[in-house]
């Protein structure tokens, strides 16, 4: 197989961006045309190779919470499985029209039919047709799913773990991270007027800072501190930075660090 190194990103589309959060199931069309623009306009340019991974927002937390699949030993309700897993395809196939009706080759996976968990990790991922879609130039797009779990029957894979554990596969660049804030700070920033956006955080001090997180409230997937336990995993660069502020997606693909660098 022939992945060329130092040719792969991989976009995060966090839930906040994609969807309104407060607003059950709807997403926020117009924001996804404009990132859909900035990649179009990087990428005829560029000669790279591109995965798109997304979150669950208001598709998939609120039910997620409603039927508790977040706690792994209650995952016993099927129809919440089946109604969860399917809202996350639904709301895949919606960001993969509006991509394509722009110009993006994308094409949509569905997390829980190429990847297994044991003890709610990763045990199993069929990487090589991510591989092979990457090397006929289409850009393969996964999102945070509830999938088979070989201990708990079934469990949460959030989006942010499917990129640490591609990251280790392929030869990554760099990661991207759109979120609803400029970056990582000191303390949430939108309830401590006193935070701090941190330009530079290295993974070694992850563990050792304590960055307070808001009650989680219907975000079944820890809201940054969840974010930031899995970056700690990831081999290669990392970018979060505001995906709601025209502009910085395409400054980020072009080298600039428009939010907080984590290396
Ligand atoms: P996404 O849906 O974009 O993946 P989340 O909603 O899971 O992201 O997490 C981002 C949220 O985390 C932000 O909206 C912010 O309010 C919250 N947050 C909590 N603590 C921090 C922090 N120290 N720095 C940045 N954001 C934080």
């Amino acid at each position: 197989m022939y992945l060329m190194k130092n040719h792969l990103t991989i976009l995060k589309i966090g839930g906040s961006v994609l969807t309104y959060k407060n607003r059950i199931s709807t997403i926020k069309r117009k924001r996804l045309e404009k990132i859909a623009d900035e990649l179009k306009s990087y990428l005829e340019e560029k000669n790279e190779k591109l995965i798109v991974v997304h979150g669950a927002g208001s598709f998939g937390h609120p039910l997620a919470k409603k039927y508790n699949i977040s706690d792994p030993h209650s995952v016993k309700n099927t129809l919440g499985v089946g109604l969860t897993h399917a809202s996350m395809h639904r709301l895949s196939l919606e960001l993969c029209n509006v991509f394509l009706r722009n110009g993006l080759p994308v094409y949509p996976i569905s997390s829980g039919s190429v990847l297994m968990q044991k003890g709610g990790r990763i045990s199993f991922f069929k990487v090589d047709l991510i591989h092979k879609l990457l090397e006929k130039d289409i850009i393969p797009v996964l999102h945070g799913d509830v999938v088979i779990d070989e201990d708990t029957q079934f469990s949460i894979c959030s989006g942010d773990q499917i990129i640490s554990y591609l990251s280790n596969k392929l030869p990554t660049r760099r990661i991207l991270f759109l979120t609803d804030v400029d970056g990582v700070y000191t303390e949430d920033p939108k309830s401590s007027p006193n935070a701090k956006l941190l330009r530079l955080l290295r993974k070694r001090d992850i563990q050792r800072i304590k960055i307070s997180t808001r009650d989680y409230q219907d975000d079944v997937t820890g809201l940054m501190m969840g974010k930031l336990k899995e970056i700690a995993k990831i081999k290669g660069q990392v970018l979060v930075f505001n995906g709601n502020k025209s502009g910085n997606l395409l400054r980020a693909l072009q080298g600039d660090y428009p939010g907080t660098l984590i290396r």
